[in-house]
């Protein structure tokens, strides 16, 4: 089955899709974006998504390419025309082709890229006991405002491969202050020993992810002991569980840091209650 994609305006076979050599996405990372899961064909969390897309707009003063409720229909007809089923969505949005000067372009029109990828294992949960990811520690040389989505990924994309030459899945990255930020496309969690569930507050110094945000209500709902604050990399060895969470690994539990196994080196209980809150809301069927 070909995929297809929306490049500004037009719905194409992928493999066509293509942006012109001064487009300022390409030139400057002048751009945002956002991944949105799929699941049994129904967008999840579309509209924090959105309003996260909103935001990120905002704070870097560039236009919506379409209207929302235009740009949902779009993000629909992706899913149509991809027949998707597991899977996501990813949407791009760049300040439009100009000559290539620093300033922002006047009227010049922000373009819109959306593909789709099907990826049928997001029908199943992590089995329970799964061992889990290992993570090395790295500096984050990430820039100042990690709170927008942008598409400047590059230092994100240099930890993730240092942490592959190393032999493990992921790198979560340490500030100057020594405290874990976040993982290289995902954020970072642990529980304690006293069972208390951690992630890091919100600031410009993370991304506050919508699948984050999805979990502290599932883990408040459920009368956990959350905590949002910073942790260090040493909390994180003495923790009894860790894991991840985005957009398309939902919670995955991390069993490994710098070569010492977390907890029992398996997937935790608290990990598992939140996979199965997330499944839970994601299985029930979304508002339009
Ligand atoms: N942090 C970073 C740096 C990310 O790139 C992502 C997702 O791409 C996340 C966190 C998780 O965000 P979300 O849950 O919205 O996918």
């Amino acid at each position: 089955m070909s995929r297809i994609a929306y490049v500004n305006g037009s719905y194409m076979p992928h493999r066509e899709g293509a942006v012109h050599i001064e487009d300022r996405g390409y030139q400057f990372a002048d751009s945002v974006y956002e991944v949105v899961t799929v699941l049994h064909g129904s967008l999840i969390d579309e509209e924090p998504h959105l309003d996260r897309l909103e935001r990120s707009l905002s704070e870097l003063d560039m236009a919506w390419p379409l209207h929302r409720n235009a740009m949902k229909v779009v993000l629909r007809q992706v899913v149509r025309r991809n027949h998707l089923k597991y899977g996501i969505v990813y949407f791009q949005v760049t300040r439009g082709v100009a000559p290539r000067n620093f300033e922002f372009p006047a009227n010049t029109p922000s373009s819109l890229v959306v593909t789709a990828k099907h990826i049928p294992k997001l029908a199943k949960p992590i089995a329970p006991g799964s061992k889990g990811l290992s993570v090395i520690t790295l500096p984050d040389i990430r820039w100042k405002r990690r709170d927008i989505k942008t598409t400047g990924l590059l230092a994100g994309c240099l930890a993730k491969q240092k942490a592959v030459e190393a032999g493990v899945q992921d790198a979560w990255l340490v500030d100057e202050a020594g405290y874990v930020t976040e993982g290289t496309s995902n954020n970072a969690w642990i529980v304690t020993r006293d069972g208390e569930l951690i992630t890091r507050d919100i600031s410009n110094d993370i991304l506050n992810g919508i699948t984050r945000r999805r979990i502290l209500k599932i883990a408040q709902a459920q009368g956990l002991k959350v905590v949002e604050r910073a942790f260090t990399p040493d909390e994180v060895k003495q923790a009894r569980e860790a894991f991840i969470s985005s957009a398309s690994s939902f919670v995955k539990p991390v069993t490994e840091i710098d070569g010492k196994a977390i907890g029992n080196a398996q997937m935790g209980e608290l990990s598992e209650v939140l996979l199965k809150g997330m499944y839970d809301f994601m299985e029930t069927p979304q508002s339009e």
